[in-house]
């Protein structure tokens, strides 16, 4: 009886271990089974011997030959246990666990550990993916003006990456709501600047938002403020990605490319870069990354290419180098900005380097929304107007104001009078254009004097507004 029992104690501190493991291997990745694996070999080959030679010790040579197939054939049951165990349970242990957790402000590691949870309990469906037939995935790339908002839906998922101003809060909710989209798997705030992350908060009145990604916890802007209010109020996850992380939306997934760097004057540089795969095509967005984002995510050596590129920063000339568009070849450019922008986007010198790679370019500002399917093999765009716009039409071709050499349009150039100044663009507004809503807080400024004041201090006129 002895060396049965100081078997079975062996083997229990071996499914101690092995429980242990298991708690870990939600943080690790899945080599964790294998040294389950190892662990449970070493200690039940421990236990094996040491029960012989109890075995032999205690009793005849005729005895010991019955005692060691018996070992044997339990020693196979328990390898057995020990390798399948952590697949079969894992998941559904882990599923659960990130329903019950709802986070608002979380540590980098603790960021790091959720979405690597998210990855592994994907992984496994991933691996016998191959049979199954792909979803078809589309891209919607919503007109909300002079701002970013882009939907993903594929296999019942939806992924929600920026939502334009706060003013465009209206049309996320709309949006949604006309899509039958009821829950918002993964939302990206690419960075926290208003014209991104303002409208988001209409997802929250409309869908169950489960994670959230953002490059930073903290920022005292007013978009800002209020999705860490939302993501507080509705039961949210707040995550900061690393680099290399994924989500699985559907038979898409999610890959992290940036940002790099943890701190970056230009906040526009800690967008969050991703990378989109859907069978054999892919889709890059870049937020609001400059070309410095651009060279740090090239510098890295991953893997760029993009059928669909959604331009950094609405077409900037800051941002779509050279170098970057020869590692992306994308054949497809959209460019999300507002028709009479205060920015002079999408900038000419952006333009002729699309042109130059031979990429078609799509503009929400021309386009409204542009929808781009993709069954995994080939892409088809669609767009809400003018498909067949001219879209390398330049900025003051398009929105300039007319140079007409009438004075009368301004008789009173010495008359004071209020105005709302973009002290970035340099623009001049009236108080009640549409475009002043648009401005950055951090660049708006009242201003009350007179026409002359302000063009002699280098300022020009909103063409939309004409003050
Ligand atoms: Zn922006
Ligand atoms: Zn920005």
């Amino acid at each position: 009886m002895i060396p049965y029992i100081l078997y079975g104690l062996v083997n229990l501190a071996v499914f101690i271990l092995y429980g242990v493991d298991k708690s870990k291997a939600k943080r690790g990745k899945w080599r964790i089974p294998e040294r389950t694996l190892l662990i449970a070999a070493v200690f039940g080959v421990i236990g094996a011997l040491l029960g012989m030679l109890f075995f032999h010790h205690k009793t005849k040579k005729a005895k010991f030959s019955l005692g060691v197939p018996a070992i044997l054939v339990i020693e196979v049951v328990i390898f057995l246990l020990a390798g399948c165990g952590p697949k079969q349970e894992a998941v559904p242990v882990e599923t659960t666990t990130v329903t019950q957790e709802s986070t608002v402000t979380v540590t980098e590691s603790e960021a790091q550990a959720e979405t690597t949870r998210e990855t592994s309990s994907e992984e496994i469906p991933e691996e016998t993916s191959e049979a199954r037939t792909i979803d078809p995935l589309t891209m919607y790339v919503l007109d909300v003006g002079q701002g970013d908002a882009i939907l993903f839906t594929c296999g019942g998922q939806a992924m929600l990456v920026d939502g334009g101003s706060s003013h465009s809060s209206d049309i996320i909710y709309a949006t949604l709501k006309e899509l039958g989209i009821t829950k918002i798997d993964l939302m990206i705030s690419t960075h926290p600047h208003d014209d991104h992350v303002g409208g988001l908060s209409g997802a929250f009145y409309v869908t169950d938002v489960k994670t959230v990604w953002s490059p930073v916890t903290e920022y005292e802007g007013y978009g800002f403020q209020n999705l860490l209010g939302n993501i507080d109020r509705f039961g949210a996850k707040l995550v900061v990605p690393a680099v290399g992380d994924t989500f699985v939306l559907g038979s898409a997934t999610v890959e992290v490319l940036g940002p790099i760097a943890e701190e970056e004057e230009d906040l526009n540089d800690l967008s969050i870069v991703v990378r989109i795969t859907h069978g054999a095509n892919a889709f890059l967005l870049t937020g609001d990354a400059t070309v410095n984002e651009e060279a740090q995510i090239l510098a890295l050596g991953v893997d760029v290419r993009a059928n669909v590129l959604k331009a950094g920063h609405h077409g900037s000339e800051h941002s779509s180098s050279e170098a970057f568009l020869a590692a992306v070849q994308p054949e497809i450019v959209i460019a999300s900005c507002g028709a009479y922008n205060d920015h002079g986007h999408p900038m000419d010198a952006f333009l002729n380097r699309i042109k130059a790679i031979g990429a078609r370019l799509y503009r929400t500002d021309l386009q409204g929304r542009i929808m781009v399917i993709s069954d995994g093999e080939t892409i088809r765009c669609e767009t809400e107007k003018n498909p067949d716009a001219d879209t390398f039409q330049t900025y003051h071709e398009l929105y300039a104001v007319r140079e007409t050499g009438e004075d009368d349009e301004h008789p009173e150039e010495n008359e004071t009078r209020d105005y709302v100044l973009n002290t970035k663009s340099m623009k001049f507004h009236l108080p009640d254009c549409k475009y002043v809503g648009e401005i950055y807080e951090g660049h708006k400024q009242e201003f009350h004097g007179t026409r002359e004041d302000l063009l002699s201090q280098g300022y020009t006129p909103c063409g939309n507004c004409k003050p």
